[in-house]
C-alpha cells in the first residue's frame, strides 16, 4: 500500500495481474511448467504464488507515468510564471479561464467557448507551462497525456484509455485535459496509414463531439508540428483556437530570466538586460537551462577558491560566498546553446500567415 501512493483501482488491478505474470514466467522460464506437462505437478502448484518479491518486481513493469496517465493533477503554475507570451496568456484567459470561472455569464451572452485549443510553435517554449497555467489560474482539474507515450503504451486499449480520460474530465470538471505532442497520434491520415492511429483519432473526435458546451471540459494540445496533425482535427468545433506560441524575443528573455533567476542569488556584476540580447534563439527551456548551468559553474568555481574543511561543513562562508556572476554565466552560454534556429522561426510564422490568409 506504501509503494502504490497514487495508484487507482485499476492500476492495483494491473499490479496484481502482473505480479501473477511475474510468477508465471518464471516457472515458464525454468520448465517447471511445460506444454508437456497434462497437469501442473503438486510441487509446482506450491509455487504459484506469489512473493513479495515478485509484487517488486512487477511495480517495476507497470510504469508509474502509464498510471498517472489517467490520474488527476492539480498543477501549481501561476501566469507569473510564465515570461513574455502576454498576448497569448490574454487569449487563454479569455477562451478557458472565463469560460469555467463564469459560464453563465457565457451562456447569457450566447457565446460558445472553444472545446479545444491548439498550442503550436517551437520546443520549450511553454505551451506545457501555459496549459498547466491555465488548469490552476481557472481551479480547473489537469489531466496531461503525451502522444507519444499512449502509442507506445496503451496498444490495445487506446480508445478505453480515451473514453476514460474525457469520463473521468467531465466528473471532476472543470477540468483541462492536455496532450502534448499531439501530432505523434493524430498525423494526417494517409501519412502514417496506420489504422491504430486512425482508430485513436476517431475516438478523440468523437469525445470532443460530445463535450457539452460550458461543461467545464476543454481540451488543450500542443505541437511543434502543426503542418502534420489531420485536418478534421482542426475543424470547427474541434481544436478551431490555434494559438502561436512563439519563441521569445529580447523582451520576454529578459521576463524569463527574472522567473528563473527569481531564487537565484546573483552577484552584483550580472546584467539580466544584456543576458537577454545575448541569448537570441534560445527558448525558455533552454533559458532555463543556462540558468542552472550558471548556478553549478558558480558553486565549482567558488569550492575550489574556499578550504575544503569550509567546504565540507557548509559554512556560513561557504554558503554566503554562493553568488552566481556575470563570469559564470558567460561560462554556461558556451556550453547551453540556443535551441531555435532562424529557420524554425521562420517556419512557424510562415504557418501562421498561411492560416490568417486562409481564415
Ligand atoms: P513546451 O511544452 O513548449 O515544449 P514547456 O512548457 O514544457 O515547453 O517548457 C519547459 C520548461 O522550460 C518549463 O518547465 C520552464 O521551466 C521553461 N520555460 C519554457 N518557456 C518558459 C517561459 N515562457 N517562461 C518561463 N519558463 C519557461
Amino acid at each position: 500500500a506504501e509503494k502504490t501512493h497514487g495508484f487507482v483501482g485499476a492500476d492495483l488491478a494491473a499490479l496484481a495481474r502482473e505480479a501473477a505474470m511475474v510468477v508465471l514466467r518464471r516457472l515458464i522460464n525454468e520448465g517447471k511448467i511445460s506444454p508437456e506437462h497434462e497437469k501442473i505437478p503438486p510441487e509446482v502448484l506450491q509455487e504459484l504464488r506469489v512473493r513479495k518479491a515478485d509484487f517488486y518486481e512487477a511495480l517495476k513493469m507497470v510504469d508509474p507515468s502509464a498510471l498517472r496517465e489517467v490520474l488527476i493533477e492539480m498543477p501549481n503554475v501561476r501566469w507569473d510564471d510564465i515570461g513574455g507570451l502576454e498576448e497569448v496568456k490574454q487569449e487563454l484567459k479569455e477562451a478557458v479561464e472565463w469560460p469555467m470561472k463564469y459560464p453563465k455569464a457565457f451562456q447569457r451572452l450566447g457565446i460558445e467557448p472553444p472545446r479545444g485549443v491548439l498550442l503550436y510553435g517551437p520546443p520549450g517554449t511553454g505551451k506545457t507551462l501555459l496549459a498547466k497555467a491555465v488548469a490552476t489560474e481557472s481551479e480547473a482539474n489537469f489531466i496531461g497525456i503525451r502522444g507519444p507515450e499512449v502509442l507506445s503504451k496503451w496498444v490495445g486499449e487506446s480508445e478505453k484509455r480515451v473514453r476514460e480520460i474525457f469520463r473521468k474530465a467531465r466528473q471532476a470538471a472543470p477540468t483541462v485535459i492536455f496532450i502534448d505532442e499531439i501530432d505523434a497520434i493524430a498525423p494526417a491520415r494517409g501519412i502514417e496509414g496506420d489504422r491504430v492511429t486512425d482508430r485513436l483519432i476517431n475516438q478523440l473526435l468523437t469525445e470532443m463531439d460530445g463535450i457539452e458546451r460550458n461543461s467545464g471540459v476543454v481540451v488543450i494540445a500542443a505541437t511543434n508540428r502543426p503542418d502534420i496533425l489531420d485536418p478534421a482535427l482542426l475543424r470547427p468545433g474541434r481544436f478551431d483556437r490555434l494559438i502561436l506560441v512563439p519563441a521569445p524575443d529580447e523582451k520576454a528573455r529578459l521576463e524569463i530570466l527574472r522567473v528563473h533567476t527569481k531564487r537565484v542569488p546573483l552577484a552584483e556584476d550580472v546584467n539580466l538586460k544584456e543576458l537577454a540580447k545575448k541569448t537570441e534563439g534560445y527558448s525558455g527551456a533552454d533559458i532555463e537551462a543556462l540558468v542552472r548551468e550558471a548556478a553549478l559553474v558558480a558553486m565549482r568555481r567558488i569550492m575550489g577558491e574556499l578550504p575544503a574543511e569550509v567546504v565540507e561543513e557548509e559554512s556560513e562562508e561557504f554558503l554566503e560566498r554562493l553568488r552566481v556572476s556575470r563570469k559564470d554565466f558567460e561560462a554556461a552560454l558556451k556550453k547551453v546553446r540556443p535551441s531555435i534556429t532562424p529557420y524554425m522561426v521562420e517556419y512557424y510564422q510562415n504557418f501562421d500567415e498561411n492560416r490568417r490568409k486562409r481564415g
